[in-house]
């Protein structure tokens, strides 16, 4: 890893570097709020998911869900004590496809990217569905990552993001596998690799770049924690920008352009960007770095920069605006020193990109989410996040990333925890329900 700041304060790069890359933002959505279930007649989408909680099959995936809850949390340990750092996330793959091997799961591969991919096959013909978790952390390598239990309460680095995302997806499959519930079409079952911020969502971009890219109807990531339902994909644009020159001494020199200075000239312009609350638009110089010393005319200033909106446009038009700020602090600067021949340059490099858009409301697949929750009685939330949904939201796949349960607490911190409490095995009941009633209702 680049130092980003200067040498001397190297120490803390780290945490700077993880709260720079991993930042998800979950906003509650005013407006979608539920009617408590006795409060309103059902909808149809409702009527079908009290019925299906119902059957047999179903019923007893439910039931087992709750009796067998510490097979879920064992599982959600394991996993978690396998380190996952960015671009390492290959032993806790194999772990998750042997897990999966163990459960019947078919047709198990991993593909050229590294996700695992297996298969449960419906009675007849129907749309594919995936059910996922990501595989992968914040945290580097080194990092401790044994699991502390305190009765219901879990603690560890990546604890709730995601492992227990993977482990909901491990039990939900376990029900549906052992109990035989009937369904049509196609479970995929996948655990992607790369989803937080190092990673840009390398892991479904192949998902959906690859041969399964043309078969897949719906997608549900299960990322987080609670009972969130996301279908707003809030997009992002990061770059590291660079102002490049020789460099010399600050006395000895004087008179050329200085890198540190453009780069404050734009931190300057960047601070002044409009950016509008509906759509929300953010942008953040979160890391700057550069300088040997305090008499040397730097040779380079380096900053970190994120751009966020809800809306692909808003992005777009930030975007733009940053550039031109970019430019105009770059020509600023050579400016301010006509007589000097000593070039100045800026370099732009694109550190991720991640396409913003969002699944209807109204969508089967959100109906079908806000319905299971209500057979549940929990409250879902419809949010807006930045998860492995981005992507097939923004190729108009329907496509959200439900919470797992439970109660999560600092994500992406070292001190990351999860508690059960006495109900987080609705979690992967909720997740059971939406699964089965997207293979079975229409
Ligand atoms: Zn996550």
């Amino acid at each position: 890893m680049p130092s980003f700041v200067s040498p001397r304060s190297a120490g803390t790069t780290i945490p700077a570097l993880l709260s720079f890359l991993t930042l998800s933002l979950v906003t509650p959505v005013i407006g979608h709020a539920q009617q408590p279930k006795s409060a309103a007649k059902a909808t149809p989408t409702e009527a079908a998911l009290d019925r299906l909680a119902k059957q047999p099959a179903v019923a007893a995936a439910l039931a087992a869900l709750q009796s067998e809850n510490e097979w879920t949390l064992t599982e959600q340990t394991a996993l978690c004590e396998i380190p996952a750092p960015p671009f390492k996330e290959a032993a806790r793959a194999a772990a998750f496809r042997d897990k999966l091997a163990a459960l019947g799961v078919q047709k198990l591969r991993m593909d050229r990217e590294g996700n695992v991919i297996g298969e449960i096959k419906g009675t007849g013909p129907g749309p594919t569905l995936v059910l996922s978790g990501h595989l992968d952390t914040v945290f580097p390598e080194g990092t401790n990552v044994k699991v502390k239990r305190e009765g219901t309460k879990l603690t560890a680095p990546g604890i709730g993001d995601d492992c227990r995302g993977l482990a909901a997806v491990l039990a939900t499959t376990r029900q549906i596998i052992a109990n035989k519930i009937p369904f049509t079409g196609r479970l995929l079952v996948i655990g992607t690799m790369g989803e937080e911020g190092p990673g840009n969502l390398r892991g479904v971009r192949a998902l959906f770049s690859g041969p399964l890219k043309e078969s897949i109807d719906m997608f549900i990531s299960i990322d987080g924690t609670g009972f969130g339902i996301t279908n707003g994909a809030v997009g992002s644009n990061r770059y590291r920008v660079t102002y490049k020159g020789p460099g010399g001494h600050s006395y000895g020199a004087f008179g050329m352009p200085n890198p540190l200075h453009a780069m404050g000239r734009a931190i300057a312009k960047i601070a002044e960007l409009e950016a509008s609350t509906n759509p929300k638009v953010t942008f953040n110089v979160g890391l700057v770095s550069g300088g040997t010393s305090v008499n040397s005319i730097s040779a380079e200033g380096v900053m970190d920069i994120d751009l966020r909106s809800e809306s692909a446009a808003a992005l777009a038009d930030i975007d733009a605006r940053l550039q031109t700020a970019l430019r105009q602090a770059l020509a600023e600067e050579k400016a301010r020193w006509p007589k000097s021949t000593v070039p100045l340059a800026l370099v732009i490099d694109t550190t991720g990109l991640r396409p913003a858009g969002t699944t209807a409301d109204t969508s089967f697949i959100v109906r079908t989410s806000l319905a299971a929750a209500r057979t549940m009685n929990v409250y879902a939330p419809l949010t807006i996040s930045s998860t492995d949904a981005n992507i097939p939201i923004s190729k108009g796949i329907a496509a959200v990333t439900l919470d797992g349960g439970g109660v999560g607490r600092g994500a992406h911190s070292l001190d990351e925890s999860y508690d059960d409490r006495t109900d987080g095995y609705k979690g992967p009941q909720w997740i059971l329900l939406v699964v089965i009633g997207l293979l079975t209702a229409r």
